[in-house]
């Protein structure tokens, strides 16, 4: 093997798309607030340091997996390391504005400039530039966030059969306080059937800022909180980028 070879291999890096969590994360309403609460402390003559964290499974970057909205629906802490790697990740730069649906006409033209890859990507990363108000206004981050509609997770599933992950950069895949439409979205993506697939996978609340245009992304990871007997679970993301 010549040293071009060994070049190639090594011209990558990892980034993280995952948000750190704090006291500050903007979490829905009706969540509980992240608390970290020094228990002991060094500073306060402790022997070490010690902190208590409070965190509701769908706070921050997280994974919804079908248990979430599915009596059936597998759980996120019974997958394999295998499904949570994803070998063929796109970006679909689909900027919205504020409250804006997501629907398989705003997707279709995007995944068209894919046609000659076989259209085998395992996991959709949309970017709807709504993360620029995550820090700088996070009541329009949680109130008036775009959603994707149920039809496109319909869609994306029957257009990319081997789709197991849907990400975006907003709170949650659904717009807030459309009750119906978040219950028919979620079981949308989840429900398992023959003819469509495997049931997705969510991650919310990704940070897409770092992803240029253009970017080659060769494997993305979601590692959640290996917790039993939950649904969903704050996770990690790192993606495989090209330099
Ligand atoms: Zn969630």
């Amino acid at each position: 093997m010549g040293n071009n070879d060994n070049k190639s291999r090594n011209n990558f890096r990892y980034l993280k798309l995952s948000y750190n969590l704090t006291e500050d994360t903007p979490v829905h309403p009706d969540l509980t607030k992240i608390k970290i609460t020094p228990k002991t402390q060094i500073n306060e003559g402790a022997d070490y340091n010690t902190s208590v964290i409070t965190v509701e499974n769908h706070s921050g970057t997280h994974v919804d997996a079908p248990a979430h909205f599915l009596k059936n629906g597998r759980p996120i802490f019974t997958y394999d390391p295998d499904e949570l790697i994803f070998h063929k990740p796109i970006v679909l730069e689909c900027l919205k504005r504020p409250d804006e649906i997501i629907n398989p006409e705003d997707l279709a033209p995007l995944l068209r400039n894919f046609e000659d890859h076989d259209l085998d990507f395992d996991c959709v990363l949309i970017r709807t530039g709504f993360g620029k108000y995550r820090e700088k206004d996070p009541e329009m981050y949680l109130t008036k966030n775009p959603g994707v509609a149920p039809e496109t997770a319909n869609y994306l599933r029957r257009k990319l059969p081997k789709l197991k992950c849907l990400a975006i950069d907003t709170v949650s895949m659904s717009r807030y306080g459309r009750m119906q439409e978040m219950i028919d979205l979620h079981q949308t993506a989840f429900r398992t059937q023959e003819d469509l697939g495997k049931p997705l996978l969510f991650v919310e609340d990704l940070n897409l800022r770092a992803i240029e245009q253009g970017m080659i992304l060769d494997e993305l990871m979601v590692i959640p909180w290996q917790v039993e007997g939950i649904d969903s679970a704050p996770c990690t993301v790192l993606v495989k980028i090209r330099l």
